[in-house]
């Protein structure tokens, strides 16, 4: 598969434009690499970019909306290409009784761990389970999350799934954000089916995904690869079932061993990999072939404290594409910031500040089968950019923490509070 977009700006002078942005730096994101333009300038046309240049060469439109930056860069708009941030209740009690000694055992005989959010999320109602969704929705977008994907997996039962799925749906149409559904249903075994995982499966396959596909509920279809969830053979009925019906297909792979996951997802063809803390060189050769992204999740290896480092050199040799996602969970990754992963993907996984954008522009895009419309800043491509008053993208990775201030650009027009 070619990473190569098309060229950078265009010569020709498009027929009409709605505004024009020029006086930063732009950082395109072009073949995940800075490609700047130094003193660019941007027009767009119906939410879209129809040219992008230097200044100097950018063609008059005096009827546009002018909007002048003083310096500064822009980037394209970050995707947050895996997140689980539709949820029932949260597991800060649990964080704090960790932390005062009480074991994981004696925390799951009390009811406590996933199955814990699984029964909150059953017994939310939708409403509930968008308003407290949007609160975490909302400091994404502040820092520049323009498109965000969002999965199910909490719901464990035919009707809470689809709840969790339409509440998906339903997030797209309450905020300025593009939103991506991903049914993941075969996240973990449901308490209803102790000892009988392939029973599940059948469901899932059989009467779930059908009504998912019909729907129209979900854009790509997950599972989570691992000892404590469903093998690679169980997962292999669910991508067969998902492609049946047209879904493309992801998987959480090779996060506490290795199964090979993520090499069963590239001979799928899937969108991403994801985790890969245990995948070995001959996955990372099958995630080329297959046009596999990887995405790498540093919430989790941080909250973990795992010591496993997911194969960068690996990646980078066999040039897969590396994203970097909040992973957005109430159990493994309470991240509400994805330029915090930014930081963590360089300094716990080796990533550099280029790659760490490009995980979070245009390979993030690719993970969510976005590359032709996201991602980069391109001709053709969403008018959804940020301008930060910074000299170089590497200080977007460097500062720690804190709120950066940023214009976000939607669609062509600026995201302000009142969106959100
Ligand atoms: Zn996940």
């Amino acid at each position: 598969m070619s990473l190569t977009d098309p060229l950078p700006f265009s010569t020709t002078p498009p027929a009409h434009c709605d505004s024009v942005w020029r006086g930063a730096t732009l950082v395109t994101m072009q073949d995940g690499h800075y490609n700047l333009i130094e003193n660019g300038a941007i027009v767009v046309a119906d939410g879209k970019i129809v040219w992008l240049g230097p200044v100097a060469n950018c063609p008059l439109f005096p009827d546009a909306e002018q909007h002048e930056f003083a310096g500064g860069i822009i980037t394209p708009g970050f995707v947050d290409c895996h997140t689980h941030l539709v949820f029932g209740g949260n597991r800060s009690s649990e964080f704090e009784q960790r932390l005062n000694g009480v074991s994981y055992a004696e925390i799951a005989a009390s009811g406590g761990g996933i199955i814990s959010t699984v029964n909150a999320t059953r017994e939310a109602t939708e409403e509930e389970l968008i308003e407290s969704a949007l609160f975490r929705l909302r400091p994404l977008l502040a820092e520049g999350v323009t498109c965000v994907e969002i999965k199910s997996g909490y719901g464990l039962s035919i009707d809470s799934e689809l709840k969790m799925l339409r509440v998906i749906r339903t997030l797209a149409t309450r905020l300025a954000v593009e939103v991506k559904s991903t049914c993941l249903a075969a996240h973990a075994l449901p308490p209803e089916y102790k000892n009988r995982p392939d029973e599940y499966i059948r469901l899932i396959c059989d009467t779930l995904l059908p009504i998912v596909a019909r729907e129209n509920l979900a854009d790509a279809v997950d599972a989570f690869c691992e000892h404590l969830a469903f093998s690679p053979a169980q997962v292999e009925q669910v991508f067969n079932a998902a492609k049946a019906l047209g879904l493309p297909v992801k998987l959480h792979a090779e996060q506490l061993s290795s199964l090979h996951g993520s090499a069963l997802a590239a001979r799928h063809g899937a969108l991403s990999a994801d985790h890969l803390e245990y995948a070995t060189d001959d996955d990372a050769i099958a995630m080329a072939a297959g046009g596999t992204v990887a995405v790498l999740l540093p919430g989790a290896f941080y909250l973990l404290r795992e010591k496993q480092q997911p194969p960068v050199a690996f990646f980078r040799q066999h040039k897969v594409p590396m994203a970097l996602a909040s992973d957005a969970n109430p159990g493994t990754s309470p991240v509400l910031s994805l330029r915090l992963m930014l930081n963590m993907g360089c300094t716990l996984f080796g990533l550099t500040p280029e790659e760490a954008l490009a995980g979070v522009t245009c390979h993030g895009a690719r993970a969510l089968g976005l590359q032709d419309s996201h991602g980069t800043l391109a001709p053709g491509k969403a008018a959804d950019f940020i301008h930060w008053p910074l000299s170089r993208p590497a200080e977007l990775v460097y500062w720690l923490g804190g709120e950066l201030p940023c214009t976000v650009v939607y669609r062509g027009n600026v995201r302000g509070n009142h969106h959100l």
